[in-house]
C-alpha cells in the first residue's frame, strides 16, 4: 500500500515506509548506474581491477580472495543482539537514494553517539582503498536513518586488530569523487590501461589482466596482429592440402 503524505515544502511525497520498499525491492534512480559499494575499494585499488570484475564480470580466485569469503562468512554467521551494552546487527542491506549505491555492512555497532559500522578484512592494512568503502557504507547509513555517522572501523584478521576510521570532510570527499569515477567506467564499459606496478603480483586477476603485455604497447600491437591475422592455407600447407588433401607422392 502507498501513503501519500506531505514534504516540509507542502508538496505530496512518499512515507518513509514506501522509500524504504522502493529502495529493497526497485532501482535507485531513473538514469543512474548503481554502485556496489564493495566496488569502490577495487576501483579504489585498481579501476583496471574494477573494471575487470563488475564490467567484463571476470573474477579469480586466489589464498587472499578465498581468505576473505571466509572471513565474511564467519561474520555474516555471528551472534546478533546486545554486546557490553551496544546493539549489533550483522549483514545490514545498504543504499542510498541520492548517491545512487547499493550493498552490505559486515556488521553495525547501534552506539549512544551513532551507528557505527564495521567492515572485515583478511591479512594487514594495505593504504586507505577500504577506507573508501567504509565511508560509503556511512553514507548510505545517514540517508537512511536521517542521523550522523562519525566514525566506524576496519578489523584486520592477520593482525586482529580494529583501525578507526573518522569519516572527515575529505574522506568524504574522496568517496563522492571514487563513486563518480566508478560510475563513469561503468558507463563506458572500456577497461582502463594496467599500472603494471606493485599491485599487481598480489592480484588475483593477473593472469586475465597481463598487466606486463599489456603495459607494453609495441609488444601488444604485435601479438594483436599474429592474433588476428586472416589464416592462409595455401601458404601454411600447399594446394595438396587445401583441395582436401589429394594423394601425395611417395
Ligand atoms: S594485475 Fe595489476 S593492473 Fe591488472 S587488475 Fe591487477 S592490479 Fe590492476
Amino acid at each position: 500500500m502507498t501513503v501519500e503524505c506531505e514534504g516540509e515544502d507542502g508538496s505530496e511525497g512518499k512515507s518513509g515506509l514506501d522509500e524504504v520498499a522502493e529502495a529493497l525491492g526497485a532501482p535507485i534512480g531513473e538514469e543512474q548506474i548503481e554502485v556496489l559499494i564493495s566496488a569502490i575499494e577495487h576501483f579504489s585499488y585498481c579501476p583496471r581491477q574494477c573494471a575487470l570484475i563488475h564490467v567484463e564480470q571476470v573474477f579469480e580466485d586466489n589464498v587472499f580472495t578465498v581468505r576473505g569469503q571466509l572471513a565474511h562468512e564467519r561474520v555474516d554467521e555471528g551472534d546478533e543482539g546486545v554486546a557490553q551494552g551496544v546493539r549489533v546487527a550483522r549483514g545490514i542491506a545498504l543504499w542510498s537514494r541520492r548517491l545512487g549505491l547499493f550493498g552490505k555492512a559486515d556488521l553495525v555497532e547501534f552506539r549512544p553517539e551513532g551507528p557505527y559500522p564495521v567492515e572485515y578484512k583478511v591479512g594487514r592494512r594495505h593504504g586507505p582503498h577500504a577506507d573508501l568503502q567504509l565511508c560509503a557504507q556511512a553514507l548510505c547509513l545517514e540517508e537512511m536513518l536521517g542521523v550522523i555517522v562519525p566514525r566506524g572501523a576496519i578489523f584486520y584478521r592477520g593482525v586482529r586488530r580494529r583501525h578507526e576510521v573518522a569519516f572527515d570532510d575529505e574522506l568524504r570527499r574522496q568517496t563522492r569523487e571514487a563513486i563518480e569515477g566508478l560510475r563513469a567506467m561503468l558507463e563506458m564499459e572500456r577497461l582502463p590501461a594496467a599500472p603494471n606496478d606493485a599491485r599487481c603480483p598480489n592480484c588475483s586477476l593477473g593472469d586475465v589482466c597481463l598487466p606486463a603485455v599489456v603495459a607494453e604497447r609495441a609488444r601488444l600491437r604485435g601479438l594483436q596482429g599474429a592474433l588476428f591475422h586472416p589464416y592462409d592455407a595455401q601458404t601454411a600447407f600447399g594446394p595438396d592440402e587445401e583441395d582436401g588433401g589429394g594423394e601425395r607422392d611417395a
